[in-house]
């Protein structure tokens, strides 16, 4: 009799999960098992807010395999250390997941998948995030894409059209590993949640879990898909998709996505709605290429892509700044309503996760290492892949970036995309009485009026954290340094 193991990781779904659906099909007893290592020492463990999103995910899960009549098993415990002495305890023949493309992640499954080989336990992995693997997408003298938009061609003539999978069609008996406790207790021992009320909005804002990400996609291809690339620039528009956490912890895929918006377009045929569809599917194709970028030039994830930014002479101290930029206290309404945003719900706009990168990285000259920390910190999508590739696009040191001496003025820039200043009033309502065309820069706006509206500069509200020009010429000067 075939035993097996399905070891779920970015894979928290049941439908059209290939691991999963193999492990179903061939085996007839199986043990589902999440593995959670509370030692963790690595930079990149697992960040607060993602924490918090695992924790319910998980939960989410066992709900839905429960009326599979499965289960979930939690083990508090490397991977390394514990996978195969599981195996031989249980004579388990056969283990499955689903394929990670972080650099430890695929060192460390290299390493376990040898060991259970050696000891003649099958493994089998699988595709189950993204659309191609990113060795098969390459230029056509074999090396891998450094720029987006030729990569985007080549994925385009790939094919974007995908097979929905099967739904399972039986769950195999059920191999239990832990016998003497329950689900719960074993995943309140992994402490997940936070100890400060610090997450308490985010029950508004977030449904972790396959459920949640099928509703989010329903409510985007209502309210937000036919505006999509008009809209995804205004973060008061609710017009994007916030599937990011869902897609990192894989509750959706990005291939259900792309099924699933084919079916909208089959349903509205008009030309301008195929090209919204487009617009939303290249941004799909962001993740793609972050992930080819990961995979090829592992470094990235804290050293820059262009080497001559090795030598960047960033500030020296900054720690007071950088505080002040974490705390959305920085007295310049667009930033402050973005690190807000972020620590209040988990997630920021991309549009405004670019203003304050362009401001931490440029304006303060502090590190995009820093920015990169924090967010991964604090996001509820934090993805080493895309927050990568955003840092080092802001920063201008990446592939694809925007040229250094590209300096966003946050100014103008809230101007452009938050014009009735609906988004800074959500997130800075201390200064929320100021007439439009002053919300965004108050330290402009005429005393009478700040008096009017009972605002004082460095009292309700800060003053700016650094003056826009002369900060920007020094950004220049900095970047002819290494030039
Ligand atoms: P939509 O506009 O609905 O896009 C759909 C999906 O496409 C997203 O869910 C995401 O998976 C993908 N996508 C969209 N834009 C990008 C992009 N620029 N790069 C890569 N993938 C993209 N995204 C993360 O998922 N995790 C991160 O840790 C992260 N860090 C970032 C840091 C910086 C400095 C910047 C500038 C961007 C970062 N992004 C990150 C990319 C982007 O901001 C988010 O993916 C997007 O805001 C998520 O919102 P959405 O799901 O509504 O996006």
């Amino acid at each position: 009799m075939s035993k097996g193991l399905l070891w779920f990781r970015s894979d928290l779904r049941i439908k059209s999960n290939p691991a999963l659906a193999h492990a179903c099909a061939n085996c007839e007893q199986l043990a589902l098992v999440y593995f959670y290592n509370t030692n963790d020492t690595s930079n990149w463990k697992m960040g607060s807010a993602s924490k918090w999103w695992l924790h319910h995910s998980l939960s989410e899960l066992q709900t839905a395999l429960h009326a599979k009549n499965s289960n979930l098993d939690i083990l508090i415990t490397d991977p390394y250390s514990s996978l195969l002495a599981l195996c031989q305890q249980h004579d388990i023949d056969q283990v499955f997941w689903n394929r990670l493309y972080e650099p430890t992640n695929i060192s460390r499954d290299k390493e376990i998948k040898k060991l259970l080989q050696e000891n003649n336990i099958k493994v089998k992995s699988f595709n189950a995030s993204l659309l191609y693997e990113p060795w098969d997408v390459t230029k056509p003298d074999g090396t891998p894409y450094k720029v987006f938009t030729p990569f985007w061609k080549t994925i385009d003539k790939q094919g974007l059209e995908f097979q929905q999978e099967k739904n399972i069609r039986k769950f195999p008996k059920l191999l239990k590993l832990k016998k003497n406790t329950s689900f719960e207790k074993e995943l309140s021992k992994c402490k997940l949640l936070p100890t400060i009320n610090w997450d308490q909005q985010f029950y508004q804002h977030w449904q972790p879990g396959e459920k949640g990400a099928a509703k989010k996609l329903k409510v985007f291809f209502k309210n937000g898909l036919e505006n999509y690339s008009a809209g995804r620039d205004f973060p008061d528009k609710n017009s994007t998709s916030k599937l990011s956490p869902h897609l990192h912890f894989g509750e959706l895929s990005s291939r259900q996505i792309i099924i699933a918006t084919s079916k909208e377009i089959e349903k509205n045929s008009s030309k301008q709605f195929k090209k919204e569809a487009n617009a939303f599917i290249r941004q799909l194709v962001w993740r793609e290429f972050a992930h080819h970028l990961l995979y090829h030039f592992p470094k990235t994830i804290d050293k820059p892509l262009n080497h001559k930014y090795s030598h960047f002479p960033w500030a020296k101290k900054y720690q007071s700044n950088l505080h002040i930029w974490q705390k959305g206290q920085t007295g310049i309404p667009i930033i402050d309503a973005g690190m807000r945003e972020l620590w209040y719900s988990g997630w920021m706009h991309n549009r405004v996760r670019m203003i304050v990168g362009s401001l931490l990285t440029k304006n303060l000259l502090i590190p995009w290492q820093e920015g990169s920390q924090w967010f991964w910190d604090t996001l509820v999508d934090a993805n080493l892949a895309n927050n990568t590739l955003g840092w080092q696009w802001i920063a201008g040191c990446g592939a694809d970036a925007a040229p250094y001496f590209r300096i966003f003025n946050p100014v103008l820039q809230s101007q452009k995309f938050d014009p009735s200043g609906n988004y800074i009033r959500k997130w800075v309502p201390e200064i929320s009485a100021l007439p439009d065309k002053l919300i965004h820069a108050p330290w402009e706006s005429p005393s009478t009026v700040l008096n009017d509206h009972g605002i004082v500069l460095g009292k309700q509200y800060p003053k700016p954290i650094v003056d826009l020009k002369s900060s920007r010429e020094r950004a220049l000067d900095a970047y002819n340094k290494i030039k």
